[in-house]
């Protein structure tokens, strides 16, 4: 399959995870891939393994959470490619804390990356997504569907997320944009193999984090962002998929 054949998608967080594996997944077919993140030499690690499948592809450094880093990394993108087809916005971080004692530099922090973040890539790219009539997949989470127990600012900011990329899809669709979201839910990548539960936390709490059979790893979430970016999906506007081993249902 090589959907994305002249198509020109920016990928945030391409550096590791499930940004990676979408990388590598849409350079399989065919993409030219403008890939960025926080880590300068890991982005530049997935760039190179994207060449190998004959794609063009081109490694940036970028803070999303930052208005003018947000706005040179697309504006570098259309220099470099002379369009702009896909923005998917995979950079995020996560930190679990207790309610009673999160700080409020943690709170700020994750909201001004998953959030925020995601705001400014998505409003820096717009205009360039009008003309090529392109789409854009924000990655939400299962913590924005559900409780999600140690996580109120990652829940808090994936939920805006979910309601922020319904917004694009109505406010956009009619000119031929579309927004859609994918919530994974314990999926095995280096965020989830560092994240920390808080100490003597309720382990009956836990189930909620698990998916019913087994973690998968992140192609399992790259293959559904490749089907919602592609024209395969070209009817569907606004939608979340969760990707989660059924630990909603
Ligand atoms: P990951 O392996 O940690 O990859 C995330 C990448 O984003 C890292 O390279 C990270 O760099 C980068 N990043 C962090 N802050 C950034 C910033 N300000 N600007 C640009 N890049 C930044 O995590 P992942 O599990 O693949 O997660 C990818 C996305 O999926 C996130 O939005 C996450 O919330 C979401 N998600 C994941 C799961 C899961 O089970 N894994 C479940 C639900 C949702 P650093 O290493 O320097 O932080």
């Amino acid at each position: 399959m090589r959907r994305f054949e002249e198509k020109v998608v920016l990928i945030t967080g391409a550096a590791s995870g499930i940004g990676r594996a979408t990388a590598l997944r849409l350079a399989e077919e065919g993409a030219k891939l403008f890939c960025t993140d926080l880590q300068a030499e890991a982005v530049e690690q997935t760039v190179k393994e994207a060449e190998t499948h004959g794609t063009e592809a081109t490694a940036h450094v970028c803070d999303v959470s930052d208005p003018g880093q947000a706005k040179s990394a697309v504006q570098a993108c259309v220099d470099r490619f002379g369009r702009l087809d896909v923005l998917l916005n995979v950079a995020g971080i996560l930190k679990m804390e207790p309610t009673e004692v999160a700080s409020l530099e943690t709170w700020n922090k994750i909201l001004s990356v998953n959030l925020t973040g995601t705001f400014l890539m998505c409003q820096a790219a717009l205009p360039h997504l009008l003309e090529s009539s392109g789409n854009i997949v924000n990655t939400s989470s299962t913590a924005a569907l559900a409780g999600a127990p140690w996580s109120a600012a990652y829940a808090a900011s994936k939920g805006g997320v979910s309601a922020m990329t319904r917004t694009f899809a109505i406010e956009f669709g009619k000119k031929g944009l579309r927004a859609n979201a994918v919530c994974p839910g314990s999926i095995k990548t280096p965020m989830t193999s560092r994240s920390v539960l808080p100490e003597g936390f309720d382990s009956s709490l836990l189930q909620r984090l698990l998916p019913l059979d087994k973690a998968r790893g992140p192609e399992t979430v790259a293959s559904t962002i490749a089907f919602l970016a592609s024209e395969d999906a070209c009817h569907i506007n606004g939608e979340e998929i969760r990707i989660d081993g059924a630990m909603l249902s």
